[in-house]
């Protein structure tokens, strides 16, 4: 049984535990809504659940989310690293489990695991960043599906897993964790300064723009987006109870034009727009409702 005795620097799990107090106390100050309160236990949950190797071990499941397997609790297998695999070592049958694990969760709740689940997006939500002109995050927006075309084939070619080579979720999930745990044991390779350099550029990301990794670059959000269009989890809007205040498009972290673009695929189902929204012309609700 784990116990903590207040003896961080020499604890293995003060890199989980010491981000989720922060979090805390920035998120309790953030926060605020019916939904958001919610939103808030599930993502601490998820950010637990993760990292709970050290009670189930490495489970062979993937996450419908971005996290690196070689972080030191992963209890689950990353999405892209799963990817990678199939097309650098020709094991195409994992490549079922992946379009299984993506597709089931993703046809069900859409894009919300970026919302609801997702570490990654978690800590977006607690760096805020700013808005961007519109113009520019339209066309940004595309580069997170280039990379995830990319993948495959960087990977059969050199066969090596080509982008976790340099995935700054790597970096920061795994490379970092580790040398805080065992620094004299880490093997450094090439690709260390690199990743590195891409890791401290996505923390300049998240401090400058909400959601930025999000919406911009995510290779798994690239993955999940599309579904928003059928998913049973829908964001509706009810126009004849709206009165154009726009609340719902200045709050929206992805920057949404809503409320005329309720079924965009950049919609992490955060509920922020609902929660904002002085008629209800917002709600979300499963198609079979
Ligand atoms: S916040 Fe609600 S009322 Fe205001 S524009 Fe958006 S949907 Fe309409
Ligand atoms: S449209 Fe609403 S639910 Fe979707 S990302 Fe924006 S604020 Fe969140």
């Amino acid at each position: 049984m784990v116990v903590c005795n207040l003896n961080c620097p020499s604890c293995p799990f003060a890199y989980i535990c010491i981000p989720m107090i922060i979090g805390a106390f920035i998120a309790l100050k953030r926060y605020s809504g019916r939904l958001q309160k919610k939103r808030i236990v599930s993502q601490f949950s998820f950010l637990f659940i993760t990292n709970t190797a050290f009670i189930f071990g490495s489970t062979g499941l993937i996450y419908t989310y971005f996290y690196c397997w070689e972080s030191p609790f992963a209890l689950m297998a990353c999405p892209i690293g799963v990817l990678e695999h199939a097309f650098a070592d020709r094991t195409w049958y994992i490549l079922v489990y992946l379009v299984g694990a993506i597709g089931f969760a993703s046809v069900i709740f859409g894009r919300a695991a970026c919302g609801w689940a997702c570490p990654i997006g978690f800590l977006q939500d607690l760096t805020k960043g700013r808005k961007i002109k519109r113009e520019m995050d339209r066309k940004v927006r595309y580069l997170k599906y280039v990379i995830l075309a990319l993948i495959p084939p960087a990977c059969y070619i050199t066969e090596r897993l080509a982008y976790t080579e340099i995935c700054p979720i790597g970096g920061l999930t795994a490379t970092v964790p580790h040398l805080i745990i065992n620094p004299y044991g880490y093997t450094f390779t090439e690709f260390f300064l690199p990743k590195m350099l891409i890791t401290a550029g996505f923390f300049v990301l998240i401090f400058l723009m909400t959601r930025g990794w999000c919406r911009h670059l995510c290779p798994v959000g690239a993955m999940m987006a599309p579904f928003n269009k059928i998913s049973f989890l829908q964001l509706n809007y009810y126009e004849e109870k709206c009165v154009k205040c726009f609340k719902c498009a200045k709050i929206c972290p992805m920057q949404i034009e809503m409320p005329y673009k309720n079924k965009s695929t950049e919609c992490i189902r955060c509920g922020k727009c609902v929660d904002i929204c002085p008629t209800d012309a917002l709600d979300f609700n499963f198609k079979w409702q």
